[in-house]
Order: C-alpha cells, then structure tokens, then sequence
C-alpha cells in the first residue's frame, strides 16, 4: 500500500501529470494537501490517469494527509548539508528495503519552496535524487517519476530472468564452443568469460532461447565444414 502526498502542488500540469504516474506505477492513494492550482484544470494533463485525480483526497492539513499512514518519507533537493541530521537523506534505490513496510506515505513539496523544516521533522527519512550538484533541483513531477520507478522496479527485481535449463544450456555451449577452438588449458578463461557475459547480458527466457539458437546453429555449421 503506497499513498502519495502532494503538500500545496502550485501547478495543474504537474498535478494532472503526477496523477497520470500514479496510474503508471499503480500507487494506490493520492492526497493533497490545499492545493493552489485548479484540480479541475489537472485533468487535461492526467491522460488515463483522470480517475485517479477525481478520486484524490483533497485535504487542509498535512496532518490529515498522513494519518493511517506507517513509514513517512518527505523528499527534497536539499539535502546533505554538514552538520544538519534533519537534513541526512536517503536515496531512491534505498528505498527497496524500507518499502517492505506496510503503508509508506511518499511526501512531495511546493514547487516554490519545497517541504518546510517542520513538515519534513514530521516524516520518517528525507529522500534526495542526486544530480547535478550545481542544480539539483527537479521539475515536480519528474522527482515523483523517478521515485516511483524506483520502487517499482524494487518490487519486480526478484524474478528470475530465465530458467534453469537456459543456464544449463548456455553453460553446456559456451563449453562446446570453448572446446572447438580450445589450444591450451588457459583457453579454459574463454569458455567462463563467454558464459558469464551470456548469463549476465541476457534480459528475459526469450532472448535466452534466442541466442541458445544461435550458439546452437554455430556449433551445427563448424561440425558440418569441419567434415569436408
Ligand atoms: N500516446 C502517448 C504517446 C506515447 S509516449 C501519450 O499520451 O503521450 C511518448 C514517448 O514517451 C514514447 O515514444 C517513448 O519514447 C516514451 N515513453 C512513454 N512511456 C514509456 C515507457 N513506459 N517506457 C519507455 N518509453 C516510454
Ligand atoms: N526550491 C524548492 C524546489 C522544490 S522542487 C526547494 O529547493 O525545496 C518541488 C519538489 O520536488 C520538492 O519539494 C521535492 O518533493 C521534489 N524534488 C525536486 N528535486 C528533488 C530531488 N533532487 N530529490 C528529491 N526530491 C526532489
């Protein structure tokens, strides 16, 4: 269960674009804090995101945002400052073992000024985004994009990207080919080098089955010229 909290969002597009996101990145409840653009005005720039927008808690307080709420992350560009604990931040691919919680309240400031000091005390752990340290200040909406595609990809990283037997097959492969052209017992590096770039670079079972195809058909052709 994630809630986002927009704490007085001064622009439409950015509020109609952030709804929009949370529609992208599945967020289940969105909050904001008196709002000093028109909500109505958002909807233009929601997309598929409108029902989101239209269901969004409208709220005066920040109190109330974050009721019911467990851990409470605020997040700012200004972060890091010597000797400032308040301000010590987390980054976003941190956040991973923190979403494990129940109830995470993800905290987004006035394009203008941000959070305040006394709005970011109130929350568990301050986020920062590193960039540019001579401007690292984002756009609104693109600082929430990144932080939810940050856990997003958190909640998806533990699936397997191939099966077992594409391993297998990859290893036994990379093995033939290694002994097809093999001189000396050094060249045993080639066979571990090539399968580790395999394993490493391949993405899903598809490209898997794919390139075992390829090693496959190679192996093929050497054996069938090797006889003429
Ligand atoms: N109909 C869309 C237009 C496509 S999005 C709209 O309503 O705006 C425009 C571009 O954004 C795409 O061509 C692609 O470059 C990028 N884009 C959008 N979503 C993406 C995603 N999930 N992954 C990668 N690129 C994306
Ligand atoms: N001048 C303001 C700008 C706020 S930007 C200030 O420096 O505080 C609006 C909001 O976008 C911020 O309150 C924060 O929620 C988010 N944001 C922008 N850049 C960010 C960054 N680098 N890391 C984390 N959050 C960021």
């Amino acid at each position: 269960m994630l809630r986002l909290v927009l704490v007085e969002p001064e622009g439409e597009y950015n509020v109609g674009f952030i709804a929009r996101l949370c529609k992208n990145f599945e967020v289940n409840e969105l909050f904001i804090v008196r709002p000093k653009c028109n909500i109505n005005s958002a909807i233009k720039f929601s997309a598929r995101g409108e029902d989101i927008l239209r269901s969004a808690k409208i709220v005066d307080t920040y109190e109330e945002a974050l009721q019911g709420t467990g851990i409470k992350i605020a997040t700012s560009s200004i972060a890091n400052n010597k000797g400032d604990i308040l301000r010590k931040a987390i980054f976003p691919w941190e956040l991973s073992s923190i979403m494990k919680s129940e109830r995470v309240a993800l905290i987004f400031g006035r394009e203008s000024v941000g959070l305040t000091r006394e709005e970011i005390s109130k929350a568990d752990f301050l986020l920062f985004i590193p960039a540019n340290p001579a401007y690292p200040t984002l756009n609104l909406s693109h600082a929430v994009g990144i932080v939810l595609y940050e856990i997003w990809k958190a909640k998806h990283e533990i699936k397997p990207k191939m099966t077992k037997e594409s391993i297998d097959l990859l290893d036994k492969y990379s093995k033939i080919l290694y002994g097809l052209i093999r001189k000396s017992d050094e060249d045993y590096a080639l066979y571990i080098a090539l399968k580790r770039a395999l394993i490493k670079g391949i993405n899903d079972e598809e490209e898997a089955r794919t390139v075992i195809k390829f090693l496959r058909k190679l192996y093929t052709k050497f054996l069938h010229e090797d006889k003429e």
